[in-house]
């Protein structure tokens, strides 16, 4: 039985992984391809950060053409932006971006948008993009309004060099949080990210370490902006969240690795999982 897609909340990750893609026979399981979020809520396309998830992401979508996508990104660290340029709607008139970020400070989205996230080192030429992208600069805390659907924002920056943005987005009760590139807090847990994951229906969550390797004497990560599936249980179980999904998960963690990691993140916390490219969850 097909859908509607106006009364449908689901989220499908595209890229999972955090840092650099890692492609191989190690990682066919949970995938290699980096940050990259669809939701499609309330009949609207939602698109969180464009890492190299994104190119898959828009061959699906070339036989539903024209598009309308409402882009959020969290920061524009590679990972994040690496599939940008190729985005193959992006080069086919007719379809609309609406693009939603923070820029660094005096400089404007769009400015931001084309100077760095189309930077003149993109092995496509920007200049034969042809959808209409329009911008949209967020402030930490702003809500923004789609229809039906609220996006609201972090209350400060996330804890992340250069600083980044979560999301949390909102429709009839239910629901999601996007909060990536975060590393927890040493002494108590991250108020910021604990109220934007309130109650919510599903988080996802940075959780690139286990705590082993944050605190590995020979080769800490202490600094380098991101958790451990620990942490999110922590956050998970003081928010009160349902359903927690792993996130950007490190490079070298192949898929041995990370069902080992799958198996006592779900001991710890049992609406616990980690996320992998291609996964759907419907949140209703
Ligand atoms: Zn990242
Ligand atoms: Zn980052």
């Amino acid at each position: 039985m097909a859908t509607n897609p106006s009364s449908e909340f689901v989220v499908q990750f595209w890229g999972v992984r955090g840092s650099v893609p890692s492609p191989g026979s190690e990682t066919v399981l949970y995938g290699g391809n980096t940050s990259c979020v669809e939701m499609r809520v309330a009949g609207k396309r939602l698109i969180f950060d464009g890492g190299t998830g994104l190119r898959m992401l828009g061959k699906n979508l070339q036989s539903q053409l024209p598009i309308e996508v409402y882009w959020f990104f969290s920061h524009y660290h590679w990972d994040h932006i690496q599939g940008v340029p190729f985005f193959a709607p992006a080069f086919i008139e007719g379809n609309t971006f609406h693009i939603h970020g923070t820029a660094p400070e005096g400089v404007s989205m769009a400015q931001h948008f084309n100077e760095h996230v189309l930077h003149k080192n993109s092995p496509v030429p920007i200049k034969e993009i042809k959808a209409d992208l329009k911008f949209y600069d967020l402030s930490f805390g702003e809500v923004t309004t789609l229809g039906e659907v609220t996006v609201a924002t972090s209350s400060t920056s996330l804890n992340h060099p250069n600083g980044a943005i979560g999301y949390r987005v909102m429709w009839r009760g239910h629901s999601v949080v996007y909060c990536t590139d975060t590393e927890h807090l040493p002494d108590r847990l991250d108020k910021n990210v604990v109220e934007l994951a309130r109650d919510a229906d599903l988080l996802i969550y940075d959780a690139m370490y286990t705590d082993e390797e944050y605190n590995n004497p020979k080769s800490p990560k202490v600094g380098w902006g991101h958790s451990s599936w620990q942490e999110a249980v922590k956050v998970a179980k003081e928010a009160g969240i349902k359903q927690l999904a792993i996130f950007h998960h490190e490079p070298n963690h192949n898929d041995d690795v990370l069902d080992q990691i799958g198996v006592q993140v779900k001991e710890a916390f049992e609406g616990g999982f980690l996320a992998r490219e291609g996964m759907i969850v419907s949140l209703l």
